[in-house]
């Protein structure tokens, strides 16, 4: 983008890469670790390697000794939940040789699209879902990117609860910006509401890992992961398999219980290619690779039935390499455009108008456009956001939005086409292209499967033995994870369904 386009040069991100191939390029947070292009990669803390890695693992390793001396002066044992009937999060397992305490391992694909798993190159992915049991496809929050996303899936809550509206967009109130790939602003705690899954196991006593999360290292109360591997492009997954593997081996007193780990080589084909190229279809196949060879190692350690693996997205993905563009300037005129102060988010654009501005009138103007053109975009105030968007209750969220439909993509005569990327997502959360992905296994599958005996209508059966889950939202998956985890008497609230696992779950 020019600018003079759209993006105000104060407002445009670190990055001089048009804002919609930032992702598909560099990768997500690549602005933490390689930065403003001025700034040496040296001077950059934490970027990945195995002996930063082993250091760093050594480090925390001496931190635990002495906390978990300290935890055990204050508090006798870890904490442990005293009410769930299956599971008592403090409970020894063995796997024959080793004693364990029940784990959870969450990984996100970013921008696996749910029918993904129906083109006949993830074999392992849906044997594990054999195995275990898939959701025809879990329902991401608006706006469907990946930040707001991986804080839904790590906190519960929607988008106005959590904070992170966008990947880019200003906040009135302490009158910031915010950019997925700043580091002052992604890893600044006070972004970030809510409180994500590992703080709540942090709280419970658990040790927890996090590898590459989109998200902060610490929340606004202090809290941190017990283990943190930021951010870094174009990490090999069988690096980070060993990573995985190498928390998993520690000896128990050092072990994490809830690890988490991100991948965006998928979303990245996506964005360069679309949806629907050889470059999507061979990293899908690597990242079957990489979950078959995670469940492998897992059940070569005999932990099958001591190891949940969730495996999810955070938003799917559509094809955008041959667009119909929307004008702005068409609409609003050079002059309308001018009045524009600051533009939020991609491929939504969330707009705050100067305070000279006739609002009303500009507004007024955008919605005659929507109106007589309902097939390209909708405008929307905080007043006539859908209900179902969850998405107005926040002063981040800018008082005007157009949100455009699959097909249709959002720009001005001085920006056309250029930065534009074959694949896209951002779309209406209801958007059959937008949908995630969802599937498990490990105890929890079991208990589903001896549940599903007993005749729980919750979920379908089908002849291949795929136990199969009926659409749901990714905020119930902070819930489901702590009743994994047992520690359901620490869960903070969430925006997710009470009891919504009940029907799954026999607890
Ligand atoms: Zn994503």
């Amino acid at each position: 983008m020019s600018s003079s386009g759209l993006f105000p040069s104060k407002s445009r991100p670190p990055s001089s890469k048009p804002r919609n191939i930032v992702e598909e390029e560099e990768g997500l947070l690549s602005g933490l670790h390689q930065g403003s292009k001025s700034k040496p990669e040296s001077d950059v803390p934490n970027a990945w390697s195995r002996g930063k890695i082993v250091g760093t693992a050594a480090f925390f390793i001496a931190l635990l000794v002495s906390g978990a001396f300290f935890r055990t002066l204050l508090h006798g044992p870890l904490a442990r939940s005293s009410h769930s009937l299956w599971y008592d999060g403090g409970d020894l397992l063995s796997n024959g040789t080793h004693d364990f305490r029940r784990t959870v391992l969450i990984v996100s694909i970013d921008g696996l699209r749910a029918d993904y798993l129906d083109r006949g190159l993830t074999p392992h992915l849906l044997n594990i879902s054999k195995n275990g049991l898939r959701a025809k496809s879990m329902r991401p929050i608006f706006p469907t990117l990946t930040f707001p996303n991986h804080w839904a899936l790590m906190t519960g809550l929607y988008a106005e609860s959590h904070g992170i509206v966008a990947n880019n967009f200003w906040d009135p109130v302490t009158q910031k910006e915010f950019w997925y790939n700043d580091i002052n602003s992604a890893w600044d705690p006070s972004w970030w509401f809510g409180e994500p899954m590992w703080e709540t196991a942090g709280k419970a006593g658990l040790i927890t890992a996090n590898l590459m999360w989109p998200g902060p290292p610490k929340t606004t109360s202090g809290a941190t992961s017990t283990y943190f591997v930021p951010w870094k492009d174009k990490v090999p997954l069988d690096n980070k398999l060993d990573q995985i593997l190498d928390w998993i081996d520690l000896p128990l007193e050092f072990r994490p219980q809830l690890i988490m780990a991100y991948e965006p080589s998928l979303d990245q084909a996506g964005h360069q290619k679309g949806p629907k190229s050889a470059l999507v279809n061979k990293t899908l196949s690597e990242v079957d690779a990489f979950a078959r060879n995670l469940q492998t190692s897992l059940a070569s350690r005999n932990l099958t039935s001591i190891v949940d693996i969730i495996f999810v997205s955070d938003h799917g993905m559509t094809d955008t390499s041959d667009p119909e563009l929307v004008y702005m300037d068409d609409i609003l005129g050079a002059d309308g455009l001018a009045q524009i102060e600051h533009e939020d988010g991609w491929p939504s654009m969330g707009l705050r108008f100067r305070e000279s501005a006739n609002a009303t009138h500009l507004v007024g103007t955008l919605k005659a456009a929507a109106g007589a053109n309902p097939e390209k975009f909708d405008v929307y105030t905080h007043e006539t956001m859908p209900q179902r968007y969850h998405f107005w209750r926040s002063e981040r969220i800018a008082p005007v939005y157009i949100v455009p439909k699959i097909g249709y993509v959002l720009t001005t005569k001085a920006d056309g086409t250029t930065g534009m990327s074959k694949g896209s997502h951002g779309y209406d959360n209801e958007e059959t292209s937008m949908q995630a992905m969802f599937i498990a296994h490990g105890p929890f599958s079991t208990d589903v499967k001896a549940l599903h005996q007993t005749g729980n209508k919750g979920w379908h059966s089908t002849s291949g033995g795929a136990y199969i889950m009926d659409r749901f939202q990714n905020v119930e998956v902070y819930s489901l994870v702590m009743k994994l985890l047992g520690i359901e008497d620490y869960a903070t609230p969430t925006n997710g369904t009470l009891g919504f696992w009940d029907k799954y779950l026999s607890i």
